[in-house]
């Protein structure tokens, strides 16, 4: 497809329409996924036939691109159910549907939980770090061929940006895809290479966003960000490490269960909401009929 043609597909995606502030919902423009996926797909055959996921999924965009541009399966990881349920009815308007799995997952708290090894020696009762060390060994993270992410900046919940590139290393077979903002380019560069152990760190585009001032504390309606686009490879050491062998595929099966499970029951529960809210409406519209 080309990029016009995609830009304009993905002009037609709902966005999140009650953004959450605490967690840091900015949908990527069409123009910056249109060139994120390009620089992937053209520059460096990371998209097509490949298994994608899209950490941080949102309403879908940068999924649906890379679906659109010819990807294998593709995975939406996001820890709100409402973006994920939006999701899904962008994944809807296509004939027929789009394939993309929707898992719900907080992914700060995974990485807190089974991969903070810095804060192995912090006075914790010892039998409780026993325990999460031995978790720690036996989580098993969904893995891809690539990984697409317009992480939090970690303005909200500090540490939200490096725990998602620790996820996202985690889970990339290959590379790892992420906007981060052009000031922080030393850091993200020490924290990839340094802290994460990444094979490459390297700036692969370099864009301005613009930013929809959608919850008050900007003083302008749009400020200007600017965002590079980073192409990140995990060290393949790692990679090995953290694959393979029958029963871990096993595992990650039964951990996507779960997590199905999960959703189908936080989806109801957003959707009686809706229906709940309706009725309310539409009574409440019966009761002024009546008065007139
Ligand atoms: N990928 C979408 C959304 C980017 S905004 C797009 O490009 O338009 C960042 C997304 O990360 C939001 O959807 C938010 O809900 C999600 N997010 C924030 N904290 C998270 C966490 N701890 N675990 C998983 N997802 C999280």
């Amino acid at each position: 497809m080309k990029p016009k043609q995609l830009q304009s597909e993905l002009q037609d995606l709902r966005t999140f329409s009650n953004p959450k502030q605490n967690l840091e919902q900015y949908a990527t423009t069409p123009l910056l996924a249109t060139k994120l996926l390009q620089v992937a797909s053209v520059e460096f055959n990371d998209i097509e036939e490949k298994s994608v996921i899209d950490l941080g999924v949102g309403t879908g965009v940068l999924a649906i691109g890379a679906k659109l541009m010819g990807a294998g399966h593709v995975l939406g990881i996001d820890v709100d159910a409402d973006a994920l349920e939006e999701c899904k009815e962008n994944l809807e308007m296509y004939e027929p549907e789009l394939e993309v799995e929707l898992c719900l997952m907080d992914v700060v708290e995974l990485i807190r939980r089974y991969d903070n090894e810095e804060d192995e020696d912090e006075d914790e009762d010892e039998d409780e770090d026993e325990a999460v060390s031995v978790k720690r060994k036996d989580y098993v993270w969904p893995r891809a061929d690539t990984v697409l992410t317009n992480p939090p900046f970690g303005t909200r919940r500090k540490g939200a940006d490096v725990a998602f590139l620790a996820a996202a290393m985690k889970m990339a077979e290959t590379a790892v895809y992420s906007f981060h903002k052009t000031s922080t380019r030393e850091y993200i560069e020490k924290v990839a290479v340094k802290k994460l152990g990444a094979k490459s760190a390297k700036v692969v585009a370099e864009m301005k966003y613009g930013l929809k001032n959608q919850y008050g504390h900007h003083r302008k309606d749009e400020v200007e960000v600017f965002v590079d686009v980073w192409r990140i490879e995990p060290s393949s050491s790692k990679a090995k490490k953290d694959a393979d062998d029958d029963e871990k595929d096993e595992m990650f099966e039964q951990n996507l269960r779960d997590l199905a499970a999960n959703i189908e029951e936080l989806q109801l529960s957003a959707r009686q909401r809706k229906d709940k809210e309706r009725n309310k409406n539409s009574r409440k519209n019966s009761d002024n009929r009546k008065k007139w």
